[in-house]
């Protein structure tokens, strides 16, 4: 059974005929079956069907302020990650629920009830940090890559190659960290979480917003507690350890954070006004 098992692995790995590994920036060997160019492709079906179902906001100081956060992140990542073709983009809903997100092929959408939460530019310097951290460790692929082979009745090379049933493509879309909208969720792992606390602390310290921020922002989060039920933070567990960890990788994202200001490094983003 065990042997059958693993004469199925090789054969689909054998088939897929591409690097089934990879590492990720943060140096940790993972198994990534699907190929970029179709982990973007996903992205964006994902994505165009989100605007599709969602309302996109039409407040020029709300769509201002977060593409001027998203901006500077996105000018701190390595040379190269992100889509292969076209550029990332960043894209407000009009959305009560809390909850922000990042995909393969450079998409990022944010609701404007994140907004309600993460008050400060650095908070969600740190938000967007963290969802870019996911998709430029190839979390998505990772994942989909570990219900592929949890899932002997799918091929994976019809997968890779985009030619699974539509019903398949969805739970894959899961496996992007949209899941909620398409009645699958599947969360990201702890493992998956801290690496992109980790990565997203450190893109924010060098985009110049104080790193100490993402800590103030799980404070926050736990703090809000069940009072926020929302699929961020229920797909983004918040618990002392993220926090733990977050302290420990300060020193680090600190001396980041100093060489920018001193870089000169100071994004001026201008929070909504909110009327009460
Ligand atoms: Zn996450």
């Amino acid at each position: 059974m065990g042997h059958w098992r693993f004469r199925a692995l090789g054969l689909l790995l054998f088939g897929l005929g591409v690097a089934a590994c990879s590492t990720t920036m943060t140096g940790r060997r993972q198994l990534t079956l699907i190929d970029d160019d179709r982990m973007d492709a996903m992205g964006l079906a994902a994505f165009a069907s989100l605007k599709q179902q969602g309302e996109l906001s039409r407040d020029p100081m709300v769509n201002d302020y977060v593409e001027c956060v998203a901006a500077a992140i996105l000018e701190v990542i390595p040379d190269g990650a992100g889509p292969k073709n076209g550029k990332w983009e960043a894209l407000v809903f009009d959305d009560p629920t809390p909850n922000a997100f990042a995909l393969p092929g450079g998409k990022i959408g944010v609701h404007t009830g994140m907004l309600d939460v993460v008050t400060t530019p650095g908070q969600l310097a740190a938000v967007l940090g963290h969802e870019v951290g996911h998709v430029l460790l190839r979390h998505g692929n990772e994942r989909m890559s570990q219900s592929i082979l949890a899932d002997t009745a799918v091929s994976a090379s019809s997968v890779a190659a985009g030619t699974a049933a539509p019903e398949y493509e969805r739970l894959i879309v899961g496996g992007l960290g949209v899941g909620a909208q398409y009645g699958v969720l599947l969360p990201f792992s702890r493992k998956h979480e801290v690496e992109a606390d980790q990565v997203g602390q450190i893109f924010m310290a060098q985009a110049g917003f104080y790193p100490v921020e993402a800590i103030t922002l799980w404070q926050r989060m736990a703090e809000l507690g069940s009072a926020a039920p929302d699929q961020w933070r229920s797909t983004h567990p918040s618990d002392e350890t993220r926090i733990a960890r977050l302290r420990a990788n300060l020193p680090r994202a600190m001396r980041d954070y100093e060489k920018a200001r001193t870089a000169g490094k100071d994004p001026r983003c201008v929070p909504p006004v909110v009327y009460e």
